[in-house]
């Protein structure tokens, strides 16, 4: 590991010779010699996006809208931003935007565009996610962003005036945020023909979002005769990628565990094939530790496989981790990357030539009969599977291990995923449109229309948390409260109702550590110590509290990081909620919100808690199975997970934050609660029967 770039150091840089074969190191370029400088002009200047430079730049000068097609690694997203600043679109201090769905995906990418630049990351290259903004309001010219933070900021500044052009990257993924960010920024065009809009993405129906953004109003014209404004019809650039040739491997026979067979894949790569590294594509933090610890553990037992490195991506990464992810390989080792699907088209990953395919990826599907919403670990389209393989020729010829059959591929995948928009719940989304006065959201310009029930869930869902009244419109003050806080709207409602109820110093701790996939560390192998660990912070009232205690716990320690190892707690995450904590308070202020105790006080914060997620409650149906529960509305069927303090505990009444399925639909982050509180935080939800709440 010795030879890794630390950060701090001077940074190495990778290129790769003209065959592509060869990879060797140069000075980074903020050395004095000069040379640095020109090495990045060179690498820059091989993009396939490149000899498009001049095209690019005419289109967005002439057309409203301009649609970028083109492979992963060709430049699209690192490049056009800097083309567009050079250009001069920056001046007159406005700023380039350049969203993505991914905050990870922002953070990476800003970075990697300062240092082509040569500047600082915070100045004119810099980004912003929820909870973190790294940009200078005097200096930022080209600004990252999530697709969410810039519907976020149509709040205050409806038009985005401060925007010259707008480029929406990754427009393939279909993303929530995208699609409704697609839909809105049309609105806008109408009302500043001067904004310019990209689209760009790895594979796109460049047809459909072309005529999606196809507009018949008249153009303006100059007493000449010339131009006034830009084209109305869209312009649409396909750029060549210079992928090498991709070998496909499938399984014979399919298997039951891909852990298991991606981890055993890597391992016979690495024995049987040339040097190069290898990306293996799992679904999750869960997935992904457990294949990084069982990777690790054989490169300790068995000296054949010393030379590897195995690392994980994900978001939610410590900045340190990431930054290994992209730093060049070590001559003579073998980089593994267990990556999540952010690797699929986000992330340009350099040097990979084996990828190794699951086949799965987690996806987030509603049931608007249930109105229940799960992450899934759920199979991935053919069109995904062939992003993932392409992954593998960036350098060289390289080759893709699916983890399925070819027959799999060919008759259970479906070819294209479905756009989030039709497989979510749309509380947010509606939330999000009515602040911004579009009240009519069935009629909404949509590039694909959600359900009319997942809808009218939503709407439902909303009247019930009386952030919408019979008119359908956002209440005074909670909705446009709810609205303003921008975090999940039961959250949001949680924290209203904690102020009312005098516990919102707790419950914004609370929502920080929700915001966090989890603060445990997960370690497999010794899971009876991390049990162990939990049990000095838990308590009967559920996971909600026992946060609470390791929040103390961590306070008290003076946030110290050995304090966490020794209590299995996740230091980064730790650090995050700090920080996560710090923002929620500022934006609480903002609304007129004071932060106050309830001084130990749990019935109360359950309450706060049951205001928010009241729509969550289920009720233990037999201790059998383990615990079996029904939702209260809907009668699923769902299990306590075993992460939760109150595993094995099986509470009568409880509610949960969120549902995982993997063999069954899981419970996490549950608190127990008295039934009766359901009917006083939601007499529109809940009616009493024999003593007890049913939903209406
Ligand atoms: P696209 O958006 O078309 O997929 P990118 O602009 O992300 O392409 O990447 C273009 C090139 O920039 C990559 O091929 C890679 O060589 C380089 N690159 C991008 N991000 C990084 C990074 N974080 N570290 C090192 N090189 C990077
Ligand atoms: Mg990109």
């Amino acid at each position: 590991m010795s030879q890794f770039w630390k950060p701090g150091s001077e940074r190495p840089r990778l290129i790769d010779d003209e065959e592509g074969g060869v990879i060797f190191y140069s000075s980074s370029p903020s050395t004095s010699s000069g040379f640095g400088y020109a090495t990045i002009e060179k690498q820059r200047q091989r993009l396939p996006v490149y000899k498009y430079r001049t095209a690019i730049l005419y289109l967005v000068e002439t057309h409203a809208t301009t649609i970028i097609v083109g492979e992963t690694g060709s430049g699209k997203t690192t490049q056009i931003p800097q083309y567009l600043n050079e250009a001069g679109w920056a001046e007159g201090g406005r700023i380039i935007a350049c969203t993505q769905p991914r905050r990870l995906a922002v953070q990476a990418v800003a970075s990697r565009v300062a240092e082509e630049m040569g500047v600082k990351l915070g100045e004119e290259v810099g980004y912003t996610i929820r909870f973190e903004d790294l940009t200078n309001p005097d200096t930022t010219k080209v600004k990252f962003l999530t697709d969410g933070v810039l519907l976020r900021e149509m709040m205050d500044d409806p038009l985005l005036t401060k925007y010259s052009v707008i480029m929406v990257d990754e427009a393939h993924e279909r993303s929530l945020s995208t699609d409704i960010l697609l839909g809105l920024l049309k609105k806008i065009q109408r009302r500043r023909p001067e904004l310019r809009l990209i689209i760009s993405s790895a594979t796109i129906e460049a047809k459909s979002m072309s005529s999606f953004f196809q507009t018949s109003s008249k153009k303006r014209k100059g007493q000449t005769g010339e131009d006034l404004e830009p084209r109305t019809d869209p312009a649409i650039l396909s750029v060549e990628g210079r992928g090498f040739n991709v070998q496909i491997h499938y399984l014979e026979e399919p298997v039951s565990d891909y852990l298991q067979a991606a981890v055993s894949t890597v391992l016979s790569i690495h024995d049987q094939e040339p040097m190069g590294d290898i990306l293996v594509f799992l679904t999750g933090q869960d997935d992904i530790d457990a294949a990084v610890q069982l990777l690790t553990e054989e490169v300790h037992n068995n000296r054949k496989h010393s030379g590897l490195i195995i690392l994980p991506l994900y978001s939610g990464l410590p900045r340190a981790e990431q930054d290994l992810v992209f730093s060049p390989t070590p001559r003579g080792q073998r980089k593994i990357i267990i990556s999540t699907n952010i690797a699929e088209t986000s992330l340009t990953l350099e040097g990979i030539v084996y990828v190794v395919d699951s086949g799965f990826s987690k996806q987030r599907f509603y049931n608007p009969i249930s109105n229940i919403e799960n992450l899934v670990v759920a199979p991935i389209s053919q069109a995904s599977a062939r992003q993932r393989a392409g992954r593998a020729g960036r350098v060289r010829p390289g080759k893709c291990y699916r983890l399925y059959t070819e027959e799999y591929f060919v008759k259970e995948m479906s070819t294209q995923g479905i756009p989030e928009m039709q497989r979510t719940n749309l509380v947010s989304c509606v939330i999000q449109l009515k602040a911004l006065g579009i009240d009519n959201i069935l009629g909404f310009d949509w590039l694909a229309s959600p359900s009319p029930e997942a809808v009218i869930r939503a709407l439902e869902v909303l009247y019930s948390l009386r952030i919408l009244d019979d008119d359908a419109k956002l209440t005074s003050p909670t909705g446009f409260q709810v609205a303003e806080i921008s975090l999940d709207p039961m959250i949001s409602k949680m924290i209203l109702s904690a102020n009312l109820l005098g516990c919102s110093e707790e419950i914004i701790t609370i929502s920080a550590i929700l915001s966090i996939q989890s603060i445990w560390v997960s370690v497999r192998g010794s899971q009876k110590e991390l049990d162990e660990a939990k049990l000095r912070f838990a308590v009967a009232e559920g996971d909600h509290v026992t946060y609470l205690n390791v929040y103390k716990g961590f306070l008290e320690s003076g946030k110290s990081s050995q304090w966490c190892y020794k209590n299995f707690i996740n230091y980064h995450a730790m650090k995050k909620v700090i920080e996560i904590r710090e923002q929620l308070r500022r934006i609480a202020q903002r609304i007129g919100i004071a932060l106050k105790s309830c001084e130990g006080n749990t019935e109360v914060l359950r309450k706060a808690i049951t205001a928010g997620f009241f729509a969550n409650a289920c009720h233990l149906e037999t201790f059998s199975k383990g615990g079996m529960y029904k939702t209260v509305r809907g009668s699923q069927e769902v299990y306590i997970h075993p992460s939760s303090v109150l595993f094995r505990v099986n509470p009568k009444w409880v509610i949960f934050h969120s549902l995982v399925s993997t063999d069954r639909q899981y419970m996490r982050n549950v608190t127990a609660i008295d039934p009766s509180w359901l009917i006083e935080a939601a007499p529109h939800f809940y009616e009493h029967q024999r003593g007890n709440p049913v939903a209406y």
